[in-house]
């Protein structure tokens, strides 16, 4: 790749990782994805903390399914706004979105552990195989959602 590619007009600041090249916890509660993503190298400039100005009509910041683990011809395929990695990348989130669900009100309204939801969503949910996810992950990942809702109860009493 030339460096000319790096100093070209059109290109604007990165707003996922604003410029850093690498999107770190701030910029994740700033683009609310909290249990979604994880600190990384950004994905939507490539780790170039710049990005060509038509990119933002192509993809959205946000984009939950953007990340730097994909394999990268899958990023070039959200990149140029393939429609069926585009719908994967939404069953992907509505996926997450459920399981994010599921764990509050497993816990919340139920009262039952991290572990407890786990086993119980393993048992009766057949959609997470397509996910390949273990019982250690998603245990540990209730927890994260467990502790991310108190931290989001605490802000609302104390703004
Ligand atoms: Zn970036």
């Amino acid at each position: 790749m030339s460096i000319f590619r790096f100093l070209k007009r059109s290109d604007i600041e990165c707003p996922r990782c604003l410029g850093k090249g690498f999107v770190d916890l701030e910029d994740i509660i700033r683009l609310k994805r909290q249990l979604k993503w994880v600190p990384a190298p950004c994905a939507y400039c490539n780790a170039t903390g710049r990005v060509a100005k038509e990119m933002l009509e192509k993809v959205a910041v946000d984009c939950m399914y953007l990340t730097i683990d994909l394999p990268e011809s899958i990023i070039e395929k959200i990149k140029d706004g393939d429609q069926e990695t585009i719908e994967k990348g939404k069953l992907r989130e509505r996926f997450i979105d459920n399981l994010i669900q599921y764990a509050e009100e497993h816990y919340f309204d139920k009262n039952m552990d991290a572990e407890s939801i786990a086993n119980l969503y393993l048992s009766t949910e057949e959609e997470n195989a397509a996910f390949s996810v273990t019982k250690e992950e998603l245990i540990q990942y209730v927890q994260d959602v467990i502790e991310l809702k108190y931290a989001e109860i605490a802000t609302k009493k104390n703004p």
